[in-house]
């Protein structure tokens, strides 16, 4: 004979397996939701068309804020080096780009109070000639780099063994500005001196004065 409390008891556990199977049903439309499951399941290659609207929009954010587009353009570059860029993330892509770019959500309509910053015209360093410099930190480490001219553009990178690394645009003008503080000639011969190596062309520095100045006898005659 059944009585009410069992009847009660019976009504909660159906009701917790009810509970529980929404739980799971919800879990695995989460789980399907999930970029990553997303992308793994349907990875549409991107479209020309897409690739064509990344590239007219990050050509037009280098006009408008050079510091978005270096970030914007290292970043979607690593993606599809990575082979992590399908057409799904290529809208959002899209999407954001024309954020940036100040126009509306849907279509080529700039927004309303989107103001297009005055571009203030990109410091060239021109008193700083392409080579390799040294910075020392306060506390004695010594970090290397090789600045070069690219397209009319200083480049800036990272020294690490004999691998150069890419220094992205706000960095590399703050070591441009440091290497102007500490002195052009100290960074440049402080580089020659560190690591043996000519300041200016690189080239291995043998004779006990080269080694002592950072710089080889050419290119010493030659710029400074
Ligand atoms: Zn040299």
């Amino acid at each position: 004979m059944r009585t009410v409390n069992y009847d009660l008891d019976e009504f909660r556990a159906a009701q917790e397996d009810e509970f529980a199977l929404e739980e799971r049903k919800a879990e695995a439309i989460d789980r399907l939701r999930r970029p990553s499951f997303r992308d793994f399941t349907r990875m549409e290659p991107v479209t020309d068309k897409q690739t064509m609207l990344i590239e007219r929009l990050l050509e037009e954010l280098k006009e408008i804020n050079v510091e978005v587009y270096d970030i914007a353009h290292d970043w979607y570059r690593a993606e599809i080096a990575a082979g992590r860029m399908n057409k799904d993330r290529a809208s959002e892509v899209v999407t954001r780009l024309k954020k940036h770019c100040g126009y509306k959500e849907e279509g080529w309509a700039r927004r309303a109070d989107f103001v297009r910053p005055v571009s203030t015209p990109v410091e060239p360093f021109e008193d700083i000639p392409d080579g390799y410099y040294a910075l020392r930190d306060p506390d004695g480490h010594v970090r290397f780099f090789r600045v070069s001219t690219y397209r009319g553009k200083r480049k800036v990178q990272s020294q690490a063994s004999d691998t150069l690394f890419p220094i992205n645009f706000t960095s590399g003008h703050t070591i441009l500005r440091q290497i102007r503080e500490t002195g052009m000639r100290d960074s440049a011969f402080l580089y020659g001196r560190e690591i043996g190596r000519c300041c200016r062309c690189g080239h291995t520095l043998t004779d006990e004065d080269s080694r002592a100045a950072g710089i080889g006898p050419y290119c010493a005659s030659k710029t400074w």
